[in-house]
């Protein structure tokens, strides 16, 4: 096998390899989008066709109209039948034309979408490679939305395996537990007080506010001042558009000004996928996502209904150790997988 002695001919290989992943990452992530796509793209066709026949039917009752009314033999009551029929197939065709435009409308909403959905999926893989460059091997854990009923039993499964993680809370009821979470080590980031998107992305100065209510918070209960931060649904989030147009923008810009980091993550435990996923689901999620990555930011969720988190919690950490990954905390230094703005 000379071919595979030459390190130019393996090089070329590989880059080959490397577009053929990111080409089906690309595609599977589009595949739903061009289900959507096909499917009324199917429909118009059908459409299409039932007019067809639909207009044809209305030729036939008009060519038998025409002819009757020379009949002398056909009867008026014979006429009138076949009148109320052309009106009957009349309505039949625009009930259809009615549908056949809002097909058409549809299928030129999907077709943008369907565009828009390769494109943030071609930008999504290039922002993984860029999480690429962080430093090799560090898994960052993240727990947001927390403490809750299940934080210490977090805690516990952390300190057994002596490995540090970052808690990004909110005002719940279970704030006695912060002080815990910051003596046994880990990092509290801030995650705004209230978490409601309508009074958070309300505007700069409401989110300015959350964030200071959740600051004081944790202050008056360690006495740390915080300055890292995840904002609620990720910078990326878009439903802060229905609240304030670009307010993700200015607040990325924003709060680095105010000497805060902000995280993202770029892998997805997916326990936030419904009320509970199966522990080992979750634990799956992770170990492939986390795969070809050099460093990860795994998103979980402390809350009290996310039981199978915690059942998860060893298998995700047997399994990062066993992939090579050593565990940290962020710090305002970290690296911040950011992942693209999109209002
Ligand atoms: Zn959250």
């Amino acid at each position: 096998m000379k071919f595979f002695k030459s390190k130019t001919n393996i090089l070329f290989l590989f880059i080959i390899f490397l577009l053929v992943a990111c080409l089906s990452g690309v595609s599977y992530f589009a595949y739903d989008k061009y289900n959507d796509y096909v499917d009324v793209s199917n429909e118009l066709d059908e459409n299409i066709s039932d007019l067809e026949a639909a207009q044809e039917k209305i030729n036939g009752l008009n060519e038998k109209i025409a002819e009757y009314d020379v009949d002398v033999t056909k009867s008026a009551q014979e006429k009138a039948e076949l009148k109320s029929q052309l009106d009957a197939a009349l309505a039949e065709k625009a009930r259809l034309e009615q549908e056949n435009s809002s097909l058409k409308t549809e299928i030129e909403q999907l077709k943008i979408e369907k565009r828009r959905n390769e494109l943030q999926d071609a930008i999504r893989l290039n922002k993984v490679n860029q999480a690429d460059t962080a430093e090799s091997g560090i898994c960052y854990l993240t727990f947001d939305d927390g403490p809750s009923n299940n934080t210490l039993k977090i805690l516990d499964i952390l300190d057994a395996y002596n490995i540090k993680a970052t808690f990004f809370v909110v005002g719940t009821a279970k704030t006695q537990y912060l002080p815990q979470i910051a003596n046994r080590g880990h990092a509290i980031g801030l995650h705004t007080k209230t978490h409601k998107y309508e009074m958070v992305y309300k505007d700069i100065n409401s989110y300015l506010e959350d964030i200071k209510g959740i600051s004081d918070i944790v202050y008056s209960k360690t006495g740390i001042r915080s300055n890292i931060i995840r904002f609620p649904g990720g910078s990326s989030n878009k439903i802060s558009s229905n609240y304030c147009k670009g307010i993700m923008t200015d607040l990325s810009k924003r709060m680095p000004e105010l000497g805060y980091s902000y995280f993202d993550w770029n892998v997805v435990s997916g326990d936030a996928d419904a009320a509970v996923v199966p522990a080992n689901t979750i634990a799956t999620n992770v170990l492939n996502r986390a795969k070809g990555k050099k460093s990860i930011c795994v998103l979980m969720h402390d809350n009290g209904g996310k039981t199978t988190t915690v059942e998860a919690l060893p298998q995700i950490i047997e399994g990062l150790k066993k992939m090579g990954y050593r565990f940290e905390k962020l710090t305002a230094e970290s690296f911040g997988f950011h992942q693209n703005l999109n209002n």
